[in-house]
């Protein structure tokens, strides 16, 4: 196994499910998902539109605390498996029990012995971002907003918004998000990845987000970037999502090394990997070979993110310490 030092902050619970793991609950349950596959057993994947139809179905099979549980464990193994040391990864009561808190409870309770287990198996350390759903609306975004705040904690950590960018206004949302920052949760919000530095700036003026998750289109207006820079802002920069899904074409054509040559506070993660057909140690690979990143840039790049975690002072101190150059 690899030394476990990388650490993700943009990773969605069910996006992160191996395609093995949801063939075998399917099969158990004698539901036939076969549409979700490719030959080789890995998502089918196409287009944009392609992949929310496979992630529908892929995710369909998910229905009870226990098959998070086992959701949970199957992906922190995998993250062990690619050096990841830290993971926050959003989760959405609207799958985990309709947004009802005391459904909500009973998931987040499995989930969170699952991550026990697997820290102590594997060394990898999860924590939680209470993530409303964008395309649900407003109202709905409430109830997971109570579910969040009801759950605050060392666990659950943060609020986000995901889901389809293009669906209403992200002023509609500031009720969500004022109320999970008066419990103390920290905020990130998903724009700039098909809104331009439009969507980036209402996350940031409406939401009031310390995070952006993507945020990439940022690179449009430099005035924008500077802001970035400015109020300290870190982007969970997702390259090989934004290449598979023809956000940039390429990439040489991915403008996370000018955000960093900005002085942007930029981190890197996968998003939905084994839907993308990508993993951590893909996306470093790529960064070394189209940007020339070596190991003083991706260190950098993880203590940024260590910097920017929600987690407690404790755990970060852990986090940090990990990452300092040994003279051994
Ligand atoms: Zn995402």
């Amino acid at each position: 196994m690899t030394d476990l030092n990388r650490i993700e902050l943009h990773l969605h619970l069910e996006g992160a499910a191996p395609p093995s793991f949801i063939g075998g609950l399917a099969k158990e349950k004698k539901v036939d998902i076969a549409r979700a596959f490719d030959v080789q057993g890995g998502y089918a994947f196409g287009d944009f539109a392609q992949f929310l139809k496979v992630y529908e179905v892929a995710t369909s099979v998910l229905s009870t605390p226990e098959d998070y549980y086992r959701l949970t464990l199957a992906v922190l193994e995998e993250q062990a498996e690619q050096g990841i040391l830290y993971t926050e990864t959003f989760l959405a009561p609207d799958f985990c029990g309709k947004g009802d808190v005391s459904a909500w409870r009973e998931y987040l309770a499995a989930m969170q012995e699952a991550a026990d287990q697997a820290e102590a198996q594997f060394g990898t350390i999860l924590r939680g971002i209470v993530t409303a759903v964008r395309h649900f609306g407003p109202d709905q975004a409430k109830d997971t907003a109570l579910c969040a705040a009801e759950t605050a904690g060392d666990w659950i950590v943060g609020f986000g918004l995901a889901g389809d960018e293009r669906m209403g206004q992200k002023r509609d949302f500031a009720w969500s998000f004022d109320l999970a920052r008066e419990a103390g949760l920290r905020l990130t919000a998903h724009a700039g990845e098909w809104g331009g530095p439009a969507s980036v700036r209402d996350a940031l003026d409406h939401l009031r987000v310390e995070r952006i998750g993507h945020g990439v289109q940022a690179i449009d207006d430099p005035a924008l970037v500077e802001r970035l820079v400015e109020d300290g802002i870190t982007l969970e920069v997702c390259p090989g999502s934004n290449v598979a899904l023809g956000v940039y074409g390429a990439w040489n054509g991915h403008p996370i090394q000018k955000l960093r040559d900005a002085g942007v506070k930029v981190t890197v993660s996968t998003d939905d990997p084994p839907f993308f057909h990508t993993s951590m140690t893909d996306e470093y690979d790529h960064l070394a070979e189209t940007f020339g990143w070596q190991d003083d840039d991706f260190r950098a790049i993880n203590m940024t993110a260590a910097q920017s975690a929600f987690c407690d002072a404790v755990t970060r101190e852990r986090l940090i310490k990990k990452l300092e150059p040994t003279d051994d």
